[in-house]
């Protein structure tokens, strides 16, 4: 298993013609992130394994956009041609934030409404730790999800009025 949670980019080929510049959002019009093909291949319908079959894709995070990936080529994959939900861009319940162990936004809003805290940014942590994370071929960002998981425990602090310095501790 490789170190997966060590936030490498996976090494995609830039067909970008363009040149220097990042390749875009068709439809957003924002940055995208490079996806390896074997993540993508985990997370698309089997209609599109052919689609995702080259290097090149990348992971749109617009949270309100309807486009997953795309490729400079012109290729887009939406929310409806794959097998997972996409957390960063899903508001109803429930909404992944790590999906190697499965916990969610509600999840993590439950805790720290009753606790003030939340204690599973640790224990992601000790997960990763034993080598049990599947980043690539589970998060559709193929990255570790620990930004997600943080910036949502944020958001759910703000949410309940519970914030508190020691949240991610
Ligand atoms: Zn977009």
């Amino acid at each position: 298993m490789s170190d997966c949670c060590s936030n490498q980019s996976p090494s995609v080929a830039q067909t970008n013609s363009g040149g220097s510049s990042k390749p875009l959002c068709p439809n957003c019009g924002e940055a995208g992130r490079p996806v390896s093909v074997v993540t993508l291949k985990h997370m698309v319908l089997p209609d599109f394994l052919e689609v995702v079959n080259k290097a090149g894709f990348l992971f749109c995070s617009t949270a309100d956009c309807a486009v997953v990936y795309f490729h400079p080529v012109g290729e887009t994959l939406e929310k409806a041609d794959l097998r997972v939900r996409v957390g960063l861009k899903e508001t109803a319940d429930p909404v992944p934030v790590c999906y190697c162990f499965g916990f969610t936004e509600r999840m993590l809003l439950e805790e720290i409404e009753a606790t003030g805290k939340t204690t599973i940014l640790q224990r992601i942590a000790a997960e990763m730790k034993a080598d049990r994370c599947a980043c690539e071929v589970r998060n559709p960002q193929g990255s570790c999800c620990l930004g997600n998981v943080k910036a949502a425990a944020k958001r759910a602090g703000q949410i309940t009025g519970r914030i508190t310095e020691s949240l991610t501790h």
